[in-house]
């Protein structure tokens, strides 16, 4: 049996490709099994999609909890906390990021497994002008991973889109798998890590002060965060597709965005606003429309996680 964990954004179309997979296999006569793992329903919130696909029927029900492969959809979730956990040892990694591998490897400090890159994003944009990356990250995994033949792959797309959407979206999806199978890119070795494991993210790479994280079982009904004071056991830094950037100079210590935050998530030192916690801002953009003066501006959130 093989298990494949899927992180994308809401909106990306995560839950779609774990359901396109495990369609595909389904028309080679392979058992399977797909399911979504949603956190907040909104969309650009990280969620994470699940495909299992095996010869004979598959018995656990489980969440996938050690995948032999995860597929990243957005690079801003390569610095996400907890990305690989529960990797195999002999597990892949195929990412949607604009570069080849080793600058992935090198800029957010992952080491082990295997890594692939491929720029699904731009794909998609080209093929049917939206940034949506599944389809070409389900092409990028074909070439990593022979496990399903591109045919039934390109035969369910076809079949399944033409219910929803007008022959040359459907068409541009089918060009944006072809695309990205050919344009993924591989190391062509695999480079351990100090001590044989995939490390998370390293220090350099990763937001600082990394959280305890909750697992769902912790997690209170209806994803509830039950009081202020409990607002840093939530990493709501990772929903984040933008970033509130603060001009020093122009800022006139008004307090609105830190009155404004709902995470409280603006930084005061000395009674004065110096920044925004990477941890707990989720990108809202209210502290930049809040700001009478335009000294917090949004600017697009970046895999290395400069501004
Ligand atoms: S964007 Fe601004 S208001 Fe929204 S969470 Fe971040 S710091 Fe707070
Ligand atoms: S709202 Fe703008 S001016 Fe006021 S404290 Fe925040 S950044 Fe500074």
């Amino acid at each position: 049996m093989l298990e494949i964990r899927w992180h994308g954004r809401g909106g990306q179309g995560a839950v779609t490709a774990a359901r396109l997979v495990a369609a595909a296999a389904l028309r080679e006569g392979k058992c399977f099994q797909a399911f979504p793992e949603y956190g907040p329903e909104r969309r650009g919130a990280p969620l994470m999609a699940y495909t299992r696909l095996g010869e004979r029927p598959i018995t656990v029900f489980s969440q996938v909890r050690e995948p032999d492969v995860i597929v990243v959809l957005d690079p801003t979730l390569l610095r996400e906390p907890g990305l690989t956990r529960g990797l195999k040892a002999d597990g892949l990694v195929v990412a949607n990021f604009p570069g080849p591998p080793e600058t992935v490897r090198r800029g957010l400090g992952l080491t082990g497994r295997r890594f692939w890159t491929v720029d699904a994003s731009r794909i998609a944009m080209e093929c049917f002008g939206k940034a949506v990356s599944n389809t070409p990250m389900i092409g990028a995994l074909l070439r990593v991973l022979p496990l399903l033949s591109v045919e039934s792959v390109l035969a369910e797309v076809r079949e399944s889109f033409a219910r929803e959407f007008a022959p040359g979206v459907v068409e541009g999806n089918l060009r944006a798998i072809e695309r990205a199978y050919r344009e993924v890119q591989g190391e062509e070795e695999r480079v351990a890590g100090p001590s044989g494991q995939m490390a998370e993210v390293s220090e350099a790479g990763s937001m600082e002060g990394r959280a305890e994280e909750t697992s769902w079982e912790e997690t209170p009904w209806g994803g509830l965060i039950p009081g202020a004071p409990t607002a840093g056991r939530y990493v709501t830094g990772n929903w984040r597709t933008r970033r509130p950037v603060l001009d020093l100079e122009t800022c006139i210590q008004c307090y609105l965005c830190w009155l404004f935050c709902p995470d409280t998530a603006i930084q005061l030192k000395e009674a004065r606003v110096v920044g925004v916690h990477e941890l707990h801002c989720k990108g809202c953009g209210i502290c930049a429309m809040e700001c009478p003066v335009f000294a917090m501006r949004m600017v697009e959130e970046r895999p290395d996680g400069r501004a």
